[in-house]
């Protein structure tokens, strides 16, 4: 049985970036998370003059040696309204932040470092060519590469995508990703459960990971653990970048995940994970179609999604870092471990004297959401005998961003 991380390694190598895929184009406000699909190169100089970046005088450093650091003032230039003559030697001129460093001059006494006697500045100390001048061009050049091709947008690139001049930013598709649902007990959010049955949750959750992770959730219902059914389904869900099945993963006579996937041609990459929740986890492809059977446990299926799903549609997303990120914080309170299989526990991360900790967010067992919405992260405890004692180290990753669950990671 493959560990999660041989299993991640396996999704990794095994998932495909759909082939003849079309750039298409989004516009600036729908952006961020998408991925660049061609270079932007900047189409002007950043910044396109050199400006001010400070309220103060600009004057020539040379001249303010020479003038003994005394000048007389004459002109004004402020952001948007540059002075209309340039500077006359031997003299100052008032600027402000923003506004352009006016012909003859090189550099920017802050106002607080200069005294204004009658119609001459004096100046407190020696000042250098460049002192507070944000230089034309220092931040990129015409024409240079500003954002390469396959850049996750961030929302600092929006910024700068903005300053650019572009409206609009070509990127790949979204991921089409097809959930279905399958359990004879589960009941199609906003039906009403009978007895024996219980309200289908994740459908929901998975379209709403799909979502942030970038893909565009493609909902296929909920299917009777009935293999006829689940083949009518499958069928189309394998048309999509990936298909998620969740419930019958494992080996019952009532787990149909796998009979399914192999009538339909699946190849079948590994069955099962060494994970605890998490250990019926299917993943297979056709063609370029990643597929996961995951296990029907809403606790499991979530995990599952964060540690594997999540990395397979980043990379079909175009991304090239997929895997998620870990960074290890200190446990609070021991966790036993199991000696067969890794877990990955809700969790709750924080800093406490400047330090990331990390507990357990206590569970009734892998079926229970609630614990889910306390927690803001997941943590891995590896195998093994004993427990992880309070104050040691173990790995953690936040879940949306660690914004979710009672402990908000200090962000508001
Ligand atoms: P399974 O993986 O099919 O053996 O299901 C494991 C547990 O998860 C069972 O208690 C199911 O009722 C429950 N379950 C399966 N699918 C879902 C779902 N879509 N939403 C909520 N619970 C589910
Ligand atoms: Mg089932």
């Amino acid at each position: 049985m493959l560990s999660i991380d041989e299993a991640l390694a396996v999704v990794c190598e095994r998932t495909s970036v759909r082939s003849g895929r079309v750039a298409e184009c989004a516009p600036l406000s729908e952006a961020a998370g998408r991925i660049l699909a061609e270079d932007v190169r900047a189409d002007i100089d950043l910044p396109p003059f050199s400006r001010s970046t400070m309220d103060g005088y600009a004057l020539g450093a040379a001249d303010a040696a020479a003038a003994g650091a005394a000048l007389a003032l004459a002109g004004e230039a402020a952001a948007g309204r540059p002075g209309r003559e340039g500077l006359a030697r031997g003299s100052a001129m008032r600027i402000f932040t923003g506004a352009p460093l006016p012909p003859g001059a090189d550099c920017v006494v802050k106002l607080e470092d200069a005294e204004l006697q009658g119609d001459r500045i004096h100046l407190a100390a020696a000042v250098r060519p460049g002192e507070n001048v944000a230089r034309r061009g220092e931040d990129l050049a015409c024409g240079d590469v500003a954002l390469p091709r396959g850049t996750a947008l961030s929302t600092a690139h929006v910024g700068l995508l903005a300053a650019l001049g572009r409206g609009t930013v070509p990127v790949w598709p979204r991921p089409r990703v097809a959930i279905l649902a399958t359990g004879s007990e589960l009941v199609e959010a906003g039906g009403r459960p009978g007895p024996a049955m219980i309200r289908e949750s994740n459908g929901s959750a998975l379209a709403a990971l799909v979502a942030q992770a970038g893909g565009e959730p493609v909902k296929l219902g909920v299917a009777a653990d009935d293999p006829e059914l689940i083949r009518a389904r499958a069928e189309a869900g394998l048309e999509n970048d990936l298909f998620l099945l969740t419930g019958g993963s494992s080996v019952g006579d009532y787990d149909f995940t796998p009979r399914v996937l192999a009538e339909l041609g699946v190849q079948v990459h590994f069955a099962r994970v060494r994970l605890k929740p998490g250990k019926p986890t299917i993943f297979g492809t056709r063609g370029g179609c990643a597929v996961f059977g995951l296990p029907g446990n809403p606790i499991s299926c979530f995990v599952v999604f964060h540690l594997l799903v999540r990395p397979a549609l980043l990379l079909q997303a175009g991304r090239e870092r997929a895997a998620p990120l870990f960074f290890a914080a200190r446990l609070v309170a021991a966790v036993r471990r199991l000696t067969e299989r890794d877990q990955c526990l809700p969790a709750l991360l924080a800093l406490e004297d400047g330090d990331w900790t990390v507990r357990f967010a206590g569970w009734h067992g892998s079926g229970d959401l609630t614990c889910l919405s306390r927690a803001n992260a997941l943590m891995l405890v590896p195998r093994g005998a004993g427990q992880v004692e309070a104050g040691e180290r173990v790995r953690v990753t936040p879940i949306d961003g660690g914004r979710s669950g009672d402990v908000s990671l200090g962000v508001p």
